[in-house]
């Protein structure tokens, strides 16, 4: 059976963790090549041995990257390149820092490294990417932004840095795809509603009021799974999105759509 991604090289950043880990599990067994990206050599190590588990004929690669690091990034693109280059990327490696908090309460340090790693690290691998699909003549691609439900919504529970970010993911995603429309690179941000990976979960440790916060306002009654966030990753890295370009892809359970919840 010919894969859904059958002979597309894929890179997805922030691929050691819950997102990125089990989209390229569903990126190998639909048949693409992929290199998996991340900051953390240990996290990155495992994740590896786990997408090999999957693989069938196609290639895996693993590369330690910085993503608010340009040079870092454009060292991640070429990698692609002994494939015959980048056909799809995955801009998803983000962070929500423990220290996020409202306008008073947010170090600016903490404002800058969200904004380093969450836009500019989208900025780059946009870059980057398109960069390489005009020296490889690509006339079909994919960049697949991570973005969040919060840069839909007002949040009540403070996290200024990351909700500024992932608005400045979607306005700019929106804006790429305006620009390169015309030479068939697509461009789309995901916004994943909350989820139960480490990046969520180890933020609300075990703050229970900050949870119950947030639980209450799902229409669904639970927290998202990331293989949930990877089956939409994976029709919009593919051919059978190709008239899905610009949008706000919102993987959320319905909870933006929420006026108040069912009991
Ligand atoms: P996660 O914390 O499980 O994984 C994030 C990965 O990114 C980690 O492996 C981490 O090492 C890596 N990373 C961090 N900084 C990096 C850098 N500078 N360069 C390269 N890699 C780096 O998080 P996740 O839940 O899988 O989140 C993935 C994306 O989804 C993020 O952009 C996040 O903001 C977004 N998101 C998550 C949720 C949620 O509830 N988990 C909701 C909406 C959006």
């Amino acid at each position: 059976m010919v894969g859904r991604l059958a002979g597309k090289n894929c890179i997805v950043t922030g691929a050691a963790g819950g997102i990125g880990l089990e989209t390229c599990i569903l990126f190998v067994k639909e048949g693409a090549n992929v290199v998996m990206a991340d900051i953390n050599p240990e996290a990155l190590e495992k994740a590896a041995a786990i997408v090999n588990h999957f693989r069938t004929d196609t290639e895996v690669k693993q590369v330690i990257c910085d993503v608010s690091s340009e040079q870092s990034v454009q060292e991640l693109v070429a990698a692609a390149d002994p494939w015959g280059g980048v056909d799809v990327m995955f801009n998803n490696a983000g962070i929500m820092h423990g220290k996020d908090d409202d306008a008073i309460n947010t170090p600016e340090k903490i404002w800058d490294l969200t904004q380093n790693i969450n836009v500019k690290g989208v900025w780059f691998g946009s870059k980057h990417a398109v960069l390489s699909f005009r020296k490889h003549n690509k006339k079909a691609t994919s960049v697949i932004n991570t973005a969040s439900f919060v840069a839909l919504m007002g949040a009540a529970t403070p996290q200024l840095a990351y909700t500024a970010s992932k608005g400045a993911v979607l306005a700019m995603t929106r804006e790429l795809a305006m620009i390169h429309a015309r030479e068939g690179f697509r461009f789309n941000s995901l916004c994943p509603g909350p989820l139960n990976t480490p990046l969520l979960q180890e933020w609300l440790g075990d703050d229970v009021e900050k949870r119950f916060r947030r639980e209450v306002h799902f229409p669904s009654g639970r927290f998202g799974e990331a293989i949930e966030q990877a089956h939409a990753v994976v029709f919009l890295a593919s051919d059978e999105s190709s008239f899905v370009n610009g949008t706000d892809f919102l993987v959320d359970g319905g909870l933006s759509k929420a006026y108040v919840t069912a009991q």
